[in-house]
């Protein structure tokens, strides 16, 4: 079965930490061992794994992605979202992150986080947690 989360974005560019709630889905399924699949299906928005302490990461990422990418230089897709799709494709729309004893195995600083390169709007992301046979 695949759980649908709901992601409100505030503003054009934004990295949103979704780890405590995909930690909380992971826990109530009361699955101990498997993988946690989660995909964006959007095109102007993806997902990623990095640094959650220091949330001045975050905006480093964001903004070097301003520079690789700037708004409106010239690009064929004449909707104005062009440097979107392209920072989409950059980051990825998927990410997949093992489970063990009921819990995210993710790395001391890691958190998950969900991109919006087209906001604000409401936005989805899939999860599927895959259970391990034993
Ligand atoms: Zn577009």
């Amino acid at each position: 079965m695949i759980k649908t989360l709901t992601v409100k974005t505030s503003s054009r560019e934004e990295f949103v930490d979704i780890r405590a709630e995909v930690e909380k889905v992971v826990k109530d399924s009361g699955i101990k061992n498997g993988v946690c699949y989660l995909y964006v299906p959007h095109t102007t928005a993806g997902i990623t794994i990095n640094e959650g302490a220091d949330p001045s990461v975050k905006k480093d990422i964001i903004n070097a992605l301003k520079k690789i990418v700037p708004y409106g230089a010239g690009y064929a897709h004449i909707e104005g979202n062009a440097d979107s799709h392209i920072k989409t494709t950059l980051v990825g729309s998927s990410v997949n992150i093992f489970i063990e004893g009921g819990r995210l195995i993710l790395g001391q600083w890691q958190s998950i986080f969900f991109c919006e390169f087209d906001g604000p709007r409401t936005r989805k992301v899939y999860m599927k947690i895959i259970k391990e046979e034993e």
